[in-house]
């Protein structure tokens, strides 16, 4: 059964064409959808073809990252080019290590660029998911906190609506990142602001719900064995 196909690109960078090996959509099987919207699949995972890494020279770029270069963001990847090793073979298949590695290339590239901070939170929650997929939890965390930071900064920044945002759907995010970060203040924030929101689709709201009514009996219990704790 073919499960990835060959697809073309031309490099943002070097310009050359290159084909690069992408998942076929219509054989992928999603198992279960997490409450932060990770996907998880059965076979071949998407998140692994995301960034594509051009077999040339080595920049990493994808639908929605680093793929408009100038001049002066040319200069700025000078030092990574020259320094990119073993890139080659990630135009085939890959495997969970080259899936992480890609997106952190990607969100490194979309760091020394300036892109946007909706690609570098989308990045780095992806990263944050394979590590989870792992079961690195440190891994996770780490890159929770950078697409959290990120799509704080998208929120205040950037016009989140003109790129397809819905504003519910930020404010569901950045309650559940804040959430699973344990950033407590900031959830009770978010929630509020996402339950005073308007056309929050049912099913988002009575999710919210439940997890921000787990969130705080969580919070009680642990605060309640501290106390037990030191006292
Ligand atoms: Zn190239």
């Amino acid at each position: 059964m073919i499960l990835l196909y060959d697809k073309k690109y031309a490099c943002p960078n070097c310009k050359s064409n290159f084909t690069t090996k992408k998942p076929l959509s219509s054989k992928l099987r999603v198992e279960k959808v997490e409450s932060d919207n990770h996907k998880i699949y059965k076979g071949v995972n998407p998140y692994h073809y995301e960034i594509n890494i051009c077999p040339h020279c080595g920049y990493a770029f994808g639908e929605n990252a680093n793929k408009r270069l100038n001049i002066q963001k040319t200069e700025k990847i000078i030092q990574y080019l020259l320094n990119i090793k073993d890139f080659t073979r990630l135009a085939g298949e890959r495997t969970h290590e080259d899936g992480l590695r890609t997106l952190k290339l990607g969100l490194y590239i979309a760091q020394l660029i300036e892109e946007p901070y909706y690609v570098k939170a989308g990045l780095s929650l992806k990263i944050a998911w394979l590590y989870r997929e792992q079961g690195n939890i440190e891994g996770e965390m780490s890159y929770l906190n950078q697409s959290y930071d990120n799509y704080k900064k998208c929120y205040i920044n950037e016009d989140f609506e003109a790129i397809g945002y819905k504003r519910y759907f930020m404010l569901y995010t950045l309650a559940e990142l804040s959430r699973r970060l344990n950033y407590y203040e900031d959830a009770k924030r978010w929630y509020a602001e996402l339950f005073a929101e308007r056309n929050v689709p049912r099913i988002t709201m009575n999710a919210a719900r439940d997890l921000w009514i787990e969130f705080k009996e969580e919070r009680k219990s642990t605060v309640h064995f501290e106390t037990q704790k030191g006292a």
